[in-house]
């Protein structure tokens, strides 16, 4: 008999690890210990070589659902003696990294104790060491329940016996509860307060059922529901959260549901079903109120995840409710009761909250199905903070981030912290989010800055916050231009450093030459770019409004390519704007007035969007894109014309064949499709070209434009067919949300190389 010590990383700790070791090791027989460090699960064994064999084989191979075994290291040290296997409790020895688990959706054995046991029948709350909150709870590591908001709620006697019993499937769950001795759910409707969970239900499903509004607090912050079939209850929803556009995500009770109202394939059936739990942007078949997805084709669609969620179903007869955070305007997610109470009173007929702290704010995560798998385009909820592996060392590289749609990121050795979706910065309370979020991170995970990179736009408030950071820690800054970074975290996701072929598809980000770039083919590795191929700038008067009101682009497109006598009023666009702000509009560009210079895909389907009238101003971050997006027309293969000349991609051809069509009375769902196939060749003939003159064949795709499914499975199946090797993203969103992993990525290759 020998001894050996086994250490464990990955994502081994909050999801039911250690009991897995314990009653894995109690089968075989094997005396010793298993605890939690702050790098992960350590076991002490005594064993022959043989035992010790399959004992590491199992770990791999049979270890919980949610964790993730990254490495198991196994040494001999000198003989020590054990009596049985136990579980030592948590201490905090190193200052390496911990991993923190995301939350996980409730799972089916406590859905069945939701029914048979006896201490937890139809108890809202109930979790074991498979599923339950997590992130969402934690205050401080190691992940022990005096470091959650559970702290308050003291364990009677039955949970108590489960937490310390290594066979029980709640053995060291540190959320366990049960109906005596756990949080509990209230709702609030007027003045008066309702207690207890089967008149809770009830009278939320009541009030969903009549067309009302109910705020329901969830993992990791408020929803807002109502009936999904119900068009007056939605549209007063949409009334009441000031936004009039945005598309409302709608949760189905169960996947039959799912598949009534949508398209879905195998793909999103499974991560739709995932202990993730995400939202999934899915083809919709026109069932649910129309105002839900507002006239996109698309739906995002969730399945329940928590254990509220089944039992509201069970007493709904509707299969579908709208599921849509509670916030106002742009601010974050409401998390807290007590301004729950005080915001939302006004949208929703009954608050339903628990009285248990949301310590971390998450919102649902994002995905949507892109050229063969599913792509996450909001990592919040389920997925944060998981760490990214990365193939640098990144310790110590602050990522702050974009502006718009921010995650930051923390660079921990081999691994990148990206932290939840946070939001758009320019809103105070967001802001404030970040500032709190970060100090949590860097607290969490030990983590100490040495290097702060930001983008180049000194006026995003990520770059203020970076900028201060690092003159209060005395660290340098490196600045990293929007779409390098864009390039360069999606070559960090997929594991490249070498010289590639960027392509960046993107709403603005300040270039190098102080113009506004988003429409570049660069020729890139981690340090520095090129840019090779850009679109031809075109003048955008508005400032800010730029992007909010795409008419303003639609216009400028016009002016700068249009035949002047081909501007009139039989154009939806000059109809919808009037020939006086037409001349207004030209005469501002043409002297200049709070305009600036463009080469961004955004902005060429906002004009497009607005030349065709599908979209006139915008309510939501991308709507013109998206709503161009949706009118494509099936089966269209034809394009228009466009130029490349020299480093210049120039869609002026486009513009007026457009132009042509609207006149000939052609539909903009034809238009759009040829839009769309124009832009995708003539990004592949861009990139064709760059390979050409630099015998570089690794395509990298990133930026916010690369959301849009049509565009970019046009565009990676030509390359694929013409012998590219395309690199894409999967896990990481290629929107803003993904920046703050190449920022990390560009800063940590610039400090290998001796540049920081
Ligand atoms: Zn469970
Ligand atoms: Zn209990
Ligand atoms: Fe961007």
């Amino acid at each position: 008999m020998k001894t050996f010590i086994i250490e464990i990383e990955g994502l081994v700790q909050g999801v039911g690890f250690r009991p897995f070791v314990y009653k894995l090791a109690s089968s075989m027989g094997l005396e010793g210990t298993v605890e939690n460090l702050n790098t992960g699960v350590r076991v002490m064994v005594n064993s022959n070589n043989e035992s010790l064999e399959k004992f590491v084989e199992k770990i791999w191979s049979e270890s919980p659902l949610q964790s993730q075994v990254e490495s198991v290291v196994v040494n001999e040290v000198s003989p020590l003696h054990f009596t049985g296997f136990s579980i030592i409790t948590s201490r905090n020895l190193s200052e390496e990294i911990t991993r923190i688990s995301p939350d996980i959706a409730v799972c089916d054995d406590c859905l069945a104790d939701m029914e048979q046991q006896e201490h937890r029948i139809n108890y809202p709350l109930i979790n074991c060491t498979n599923c339950g909150p997590r992130f969402s709870i934690i205050k401080g590591v190691p992940y022990d329940r005096p470091l959650t908001t559970m702290d308050r709620f003291i364990m009677c006697k039955r949970c108590s016996a489960e937490y310390n019993d290594p066979n029980d499937r709640r053995f060291h769950a540190q959320p366990v509860a049960c109906n005596n001795c756990g949080p509990v759910y209230s709702m609030l409707i007027g003045d008066s307060e309702i207690k207890g969970i089967n008149d809770i239900i009830k009278r939320t499903a009541e009030i969903i059922e009549r067309g009302g509004i109910v705020a329901l607090k969830g993992t990791g912050g408020y929803h807002l529901v109502c009936d999904a079939m119900n068009e007056d209850a939605v549209a007063s929803l949409r009334k009441a959260k000031e936004r009039e556009g945005k598309p409302f995500a709608v949760m189905c009770r169960n996947i039959d549901c799912v598949k009534e109202i949508t398209h879905p394939g195998k793909e999103e059936i499974e991560t739709l079903q995932s202990w993730q739990k995400p939202v999934l942007i899915i083809e919709g078949k026109n069932i649910v109120a129309p105002s839900v997805s507002n006239g996109l084709r698309t739906v995002g669609v969730i399945l329940p995840y928590m254990p509220f969620h089944y039992l509201l179903f069970r007493k709904l007869n509707t299969g579908v409710i709208v599921f849509t955070s509670a916030n106002l305007a742009e601010e974050p997610v409401i998390t807290d009761d007590e301004e729950a109470r005080i915001k939302l009173w006004s949208i929703a007929e009954a608050v339903v909250k628990y009285n248990r702290e949301i310590y971390n704010r998450t919102d649902d995560s994002v995905g949507r199905y892109i050229a063969g798998a599913v792509r996450i385009m909001r990592r919040s909820r389920g997925y944060a903070p998981t760490p990214v592996k990365i193939d640098f060392n990144g310790e110590g590289v602050f990522g702050a981030g974009a502006e718009l749609t921010n995650c930051f990121g923390m660079g921990k050795g081999r691994n990148l912290i990206l932290s939840q979706h946070i939001g758009d910065l320019k809103n105070a309370p967001t802001s404030e989010f970040y500032r709190t979020a970060y100090g949590r991170f860097a607290e969490m995970f030990r983590f100490r800055p040495e290097i702060v990179a930001r983008d180049m736009h000194p006026d995003y408030l990520s770059s203020v916050f970076a900028e201060k950071l690092a003159r209060e820690s005395g660290i340098p800054v490196t600045v990293v231009q929007h779409h390098h970074a864009h390039i360069a975290s999606c070559m960090a996701e997929n594991g490249i450093n070498r010289k590639v072929i960027g392509v960046a598809m993107d709403g603005v980000g300040l270039g190098n030459d102080g113009k506004i770039w988003g429409g570049e083919i660069l020729i890139a590795d981690l340090c520095d770019f090129n840019r090779i191929i850009h679109f031809d700038y075109v003048p955008v008067a508005g400032g800010d409004y730029a992007s909010q009101e795409p008419w303003r682009s639609g216009l400028s497109w016009l002016i700068k390519y249009a035949d002047e006598d081909a501007i009139s009023d039989d154009l939806p666009l000059i109809k919808n704007t009037g020939h006086e702000k037409f001349k207004l509009y030209t005469e501002i560009v043409e002297k200049e007035i709070n305009t600036s210079y463009y080469s961004s895909a955004g902005r060429l389907f906002d004009a497009v969007a607005a030349i065709t009238g599908l979209s006139h101003t915008s309510k939501f971050h991308s709507e013109a894109p998206m709503r161009l997006e949706a009118a494509i027309q099936k089966g269209i293969t034809t394009n228009y014309g466009y130029d490349i000349n020299g480093e210049i991609i120039s869609f002026g051809k486009t513009i007026r064949e457009i132009v042509h069509d609207l006149k000939s009375g052609i539909s903009p769902g034809e238009i759009s499709a040829r839009f769309h196939n124009t832009v995708a060749r003539a990004i592949v003939d861009g990139i064709t070209y760059v390979s050409e003159i630099s015998a570089i064949t690794d395509i990298v795709l990133s930026g916010g434009s690369f959301q849009n499914r049509y565009l970019t499975e046009k565009i990676i199946s030509e390359l694929s067919s013409k012998k590219f090797y395309v690199y894409y993203h999967h896990n990481i969103p290629m929107n803003d949300g993904g920046l703050a992993l190449g920022q990390v990525a560009v800063a940590a290759a610039r400090r290998d190389a001796g540049m920081i």
